[in-house]
């Protein structure tokens, strides 16, 4: 099957955060089952364009407000398990950000290109995979523009990485996307708005969302596309994500300053936690508590002062927190740099080398997430040994087991300072008995949650369509 994912991020090409970890490896997972799996996404200013060499394999122009040309170009000697293309449209893609205030143009012209492009191609794809809003236009498009009308039989699909971004913009624009037979406007609209997201929802034929609770959480909390959601949920399915278990791998990691594994697993942890701590001015006997991840609402960051205040206050521990987002927030833990120095530290800022580091010298992974449509880090922790405390939201409720229940992590089931700063406080007291700790950390560590599984469940949903 020739399947073709459409995406505004792929690790190691420009990442920003899970959407990146799964474009990057879904594919791979889907050729070694035998697929011919793909990935077409904008050519950004980043190290990744820099440093590799690329052919050009088309060129064309398009028509918005006015003519951009742009090509297509492959990557030469791929090595990351799949092919990858990239739309070159200098004007507006070649930027060293992903993303910025006003995305309309740039991600409406990247999927008009993507989709000339395809309809040029000798072996039209089988699927085409669409992910989040910045391709939501896309299964429209196939369906109803007439430039594309020789798209209009092959299966689109939506993956949902998170629904709180739909990417809207006012009707005003609309004269941007290509014609179209009028009579099907409304499949663009949602609540007076053209509102990419939920245009995908309405005509990709399947709809996945990242984990299964997520599904089932977006037919109550959906930023306003929570009726959408429960109409079109007969096409809807829940596929929980899975890791790349080469690249996230103890053994063979080359970001951290120790690799270990099972049996070396004491000492591995040891070496990189003393390291980080004498970093960052820890003390490497206290338990490491761990945050990565962007810092704003969705991720609880908006309570880390507070619940960090809070425990600092009450406890022998060590926090460290990587992590850029709402200034607001950068603020309100900057503070805390300076009353709690020595037991609290940060790294504001992007950095994936130091994320491997801490996942693994760390001893517990904070995720007190408000909305977790997935989640990657925990996954990652737990093959690294290092406990989740999360709260039981979307995909931390399919992923992690509370040791009440005879599991491995601790859940706090909604969130508060008060909650989370109890979580934290069950951590503590875990670490306090060694034997146990240890023993967890082992069984974690052998917990599966690489592709295998959810990769051969998305060939079976693109089956499903035919
Ligand atoms: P989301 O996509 O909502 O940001 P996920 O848990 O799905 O959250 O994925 C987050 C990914 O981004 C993980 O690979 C995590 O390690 C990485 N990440 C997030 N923030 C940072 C950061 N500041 N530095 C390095 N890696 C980060």
């Amino acid at each position: 099957m020739k399947i073709i994912h459409i995406t505004a991020e792929c690790y190691p090409v420009a990442k920003v955060g899970g959407l990146a970890d799964v474009v990057g490896s879904l594919p791979k997972y889907q050729n070694n089952l035998g697929e011919d799996s793909s990935v077409l996404m904008p050519f950004y200013d980043t190290a990744f364009t820099k440093e590799n060499s690329f052919s050009e394999v088309f060129s064309s122009e398009i028509d918005l407000d006015r003519t951009f040309s742009f090509s297509v170009r492959k990557l030469d000697k791929s090595t990351l398990g799949f092919e990858l293309y990239f739309i070159d449209i200098p004007e507006l893609l070649f930027t060293e950000y992903v993303y910025s205030e006003d995305d309309t143009l740039r991600f409406l012209a990247f999927q008009i290109a993507a989709l000339q492009w395809i309809c040029g191609l000798k072996e039209k794809p089988n699927v085409i995979h669409c992910h989040d809003h910045h391709t939501g236009l896309t299964p429209f498009m196939m369906s109803y523009a007439n430039d594309f009308a020789q798209l209009k039989d092959v299966p689109s699909i939506l993956t949902i990485h998170n629904a709180q971004y739909q990417g809207w913009f006012s009707h005003e624009k609309s004269h941007l996307i290509p014609e179209f037979d009028h009579q099907h406007f409304g499949l663009l609209d949602w609540d007076h708005s053209i509102n990419p997201l939920a245009a995908a929802i309405k005509c990709a034929w399947k709809v996945t969302t990242v984990s299964p609770s997520y599904m089932e959480e977006l037919k109550q909390n959906a930023n306003g596309l929570e009726q959408l959601l429960a109409h079109e949920s007969a096409k809807c399915i829940g596929i929980l994500n899975g890791i790349d278990v080469n690249v996230w791998n103890t053994e063979t990691d080359p970001f951290i300053l120790k690799n270990y594994s099972l049996s070396t697993l004491d000492a591995g942890k040891k070496a990189n936690k003393d390291w980080l701590c004498k970093e960052y001015g820890l003390n490497p006997k206290l338990p490491l508590f761990v945050f990565i991840g962007r810092l704003v609402g969705e991720k609880g960051a908006d309570l880390f002062p507070e619940i960090f205040d809070k425990v600092l206050n009450a406890h022998q521990i060590s926090v460290l927190l990587l992590g850029s987002g709402s200034k607001d927030i950068e603020l309100g833990l900057s503070e805390l740099n300076t009353k709690h120095s020595g037991a609290y530290n940060s790294y504001i800022g992007y950095d994936e080398k130091l994320s491997h580091i801490i996942y693994a010298g760390a001893d517990f992974l904070l995720m007190p997430s408000r909305v977790e449509p997935c989640g990657l880090n925990q996954m990652y922790s737990l093959r690294y040994g290092t406990i989740p405390v999360v709260n039981a939201v979307g995909g931390l409720k399919d992923t992690v087991i509370d040791l009440n229940e005879e599991g491995f992590g601790i859940l706090h089931k909604e969130l508060s300072v008060d909650l989370a700063a109890e979580a934290i406080a069950r951590g503590v007291e875990l670490f306090k008995n060694q034997k146990k700790f240890k023993e967890i950390r082992k069984e974690i560590m052998s917990i599966d949650h690489s592709w295998d599984v959810s990769a051969e469940e998305y060939i079976k949903l693109y089956k499903s369509i035919k």
